[in-house]
């Protein structure tokens, strides 16, 4: 415009700096700015807005401020803008005495200045500021309309001060349907589930992004069967489902680790369109990885004509879970041939394949490689995988060194890895410290007490048994109850550890009683070790063998069609006991059985396990 001759007035500035502070340019704002200084435009209070807006977008906040304090007439706009800058870049202390200020000045404050600091405060989870901000409205008798209520209600939920969310929502009428989404995600975040769901029900009115709100509610709580029945429940009601709300979905099928209704999603999700989108395929890698359907997830891998760092990642975490290392590795060179970076996820699945495997050499030189090569400094769970490498391993002085050596203080999973380590390779001196660095950081701690009362029986320390066994009576340390899901025609059952609630309770039990004969003649013992030392040998028993994932597979059994595998989602850690269980019943009665414990996947066949007992 200038080569051709023509003037530019003041006019045209605005409009380039709103579009450097659009799109963040801050040098290219920064000429503009130098632009309009020789050409007398900045003390034109248009121009001057404009500059606060490109220097507050590009989060220059102190630049904008230095402009905006030399702006000889400041109207209400130039004011929200500093004010909403000041929100963005966190500095809630200035955000105060400015609104004093403005409230001095001939800018006279609009309620739209409160709403905007009261989202900007719930987006950044700052309860301490909201509160002191709701206090100066109230003070400053600043009428608090509909809007502004609103606000409130949605500031206080995301802050996740659901208490006082409530008591302003109670009164909110009528019921705005953000604001009640806002108040879902709110208790969902809190984990306060059923509230939740109350809220929902009461509303007449439901759009997408509420129902989404619900469902992903429930995926990511403990009540993962629930996502899945509200999304048939969206369906049915005519709403359809976008992106965000497939996410959920698939993300719940993958916590319940139930192939029957992961399937059912996988075709929703190929006839609905969503199968072209990276996101979707990534989670539904993810998804079959978890229930233990590794050729689906190759299937889906290979199908993507487009992946990025987190498919090869998870891809990478699939085969580390299910004991695969060989090809967990040949996956990490082809993603390099490919010329994808890998990041620090990606190395968390090949430490885990590797100590999973006891390739302690080749997870090595990964660790070594991730630090040296892609410069990915090590956090708390890649020293975890060494750790866990090195003990399994039996290299138990190394796996302390690894803890002695790393940068941030070891958490209780880590001491609790050097822990079973030395359970699994009697190393008493070395176990006996390490479960008491998990005391220290878990005083409630299960495995460490039955740990050490194991040890001191053994050894006969029966002064210290005495001790335990009073420490855990009087911190009422219970084991943590072992839950094992089981998928039959797409319906999930439940057993907890000496279940009897199920319908058919009384079939499974002499189910049960029918395996254990079965697998006794082929040689099955039942392994003490891994119980309580002070219950009598028939208690013990009892303890062991009505674990859940025993009476899971039990009723597995009962209700089996030939041919089909058994597949089991345990919440804790397999014992040894039902290992050697699944290992012999799986030869016994000719059948695959899958479970998925809380770290891996075992997959038992023939009298052998994918694990080749080593996890
Ligand atoms: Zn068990
Ligand atoms: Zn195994």
């Amino acid at each position: 415009m200038r080569e051709r001759g023509f003037v530019i007035d003041s006019f045209s500035f605005p409009s380039l700096l709103k579009a450097a502070a659009r799109v963040s340019a801050l040098s290219e704002g920064m000429e503009v700015h130098g632009f309009g200084i020789k050409m007398g435009f900045v003390s034109d209070p248009f121009v001057q807005t404009g500059l606060v807006a490109m220097y507050a977008g590009c989060g220059c906040i102190e630049d904008a401020r230095l402009v905006f304090d030399k702006m000889s007439e400041r109207d209400i706009v130039a004011w929200n803008i500093m004010i909403d800058g000041y929100c963005g870049s966190g500095r809630y202390d200035i955000v105060l005495p400015l609104i004093e200020e403005m409230q001095r000045s001939h800018a006279k404050t609009d309620s739209k200045i409160f709403s905007t600091v009261l989202s900007a405060c719930g987006r950044a989870k700052n309860l301490e500021f909201g509160k002191a901000f709701h206090k100066f409205i109230a003070k400053n008798n600043v009428l608090i309309d509909y809007n502004m209520q609103c606000a409130l209600v949605v500031m206080y939920a995301g802050c996740g001060s659901m208490d006082m969310a409530n008591s302003l929502f109670k009164n909110l009428s009528p019921k705005d349907l953000a604001v009640s989404t806002a108040i879902i995600t709110g208790y969902s975040n809190a984990g306060q589930i059923d509230a939740a769901r109350l809220i929902f029900d009461e509303m007449t009115e439901k759009d997408l992004v509420c129902w989404s709100a619900m469902i992903s509610g429930y995926a990511e709580g403990s009540q993962p069967q629930k996502a899945i029945c509200l999304f048939d429940e969206m369906l049915n009601s005519g709403i359809k489902p976008d992106q965000i709300t497939m996410l959920s979905v698939i993300s719940a099928c993958a916590n319940l680790g139930a192939l029957d209704n992961a399937i059912k999603i996988h075709s929703y999700i190929d006839e609905n369109g969503f199968s072209g989108i990276l996101p979707v395929n990534n989670a539904l890698i993810d998804m079959y990885a978890k229930c233990g359907e590794l050729d689906r997830a190759k299937r889906v891998f290979s199908r993507m004509h487009r992946r990025n760092v987190i498919t090869w990642s998870s891809m990478i975490g699939a085969y580390a879970v299910y004991g695969d290392a060989i090809n967990a590795l040949n996956l990490f060179h082809q993603m390099k041939a490919q010329k994808i970076e890998p990041n620090d996820v990606t190395f968390v699945g090949l430490l885990y394949a590797c100590s999973h495997a006891g390739l302690v050499e080749e997870g090595q030189k990964l660790f070594a490689l991730m630090v040296n090569e892609y410069n990915i400094i090590p956090k708390r769970k890649h020293y975890g995988c060494m750790v866990d490498l090195y003990g399994r391993a039996n290299l138990l002085k190394k796996a302390l060194e690894v803890i002695e050596e790393m940068p941030m203080s070891p958490n209780v999973v880590i001491w609790g890895s050097l822990m079973a380590a030395c359970r699994i390779y009697n190393e008493v001196e070395l176990g006996e410290y390490a479960a008491k660095r998990v005391l220290e950081l878990d005083p409630y701690h299960d495995g460490a007490h039955i740990f050490l009362s194991n040890i001191y029986a053994k050894e006969k320390r029966w002064e210290n048994v005495g001790k335990m066994r009073k420490t855990m009576q009087e911190k009422g340390v219970i084991k943590q109850r072992g839950c094992s899901k089981i998928e039959l025609d797409g319906e999930i059952h439940e057993f907890l550890t000496a279940d009897k609630t199920h319908v058919q309770v009384d079939e499974i039990y002499s189910k049960l009683d029918e395996v254990v004969s079965d697998l006794e003649v082929a040689g099955y013992v039942p392994n003490m070790c891994s119980v309580l030392v002070d219950l009598d040998d028939e208690e013990k028993t009892k303890a062991l063998l009505w674990h859940s994932e025993k009476l899971a597979l039990s009723y597995g059994l009962l209700r089996r069609r030939n041919g089909s595998c058994i597949r089991i989602i345990k919440n804790l850690r397999v014992c040894e006991d039902c290992h050697n269980f699944m290992k012999i019943a799986s030869k016994v009665y000719e059948v695959d059985i899958l479970v998925r414990d809380r770290t891996r996947f075992h997959h038992y066949k023939d009298g052998v396990c994918s694990c080749k007992d080593y996890w």
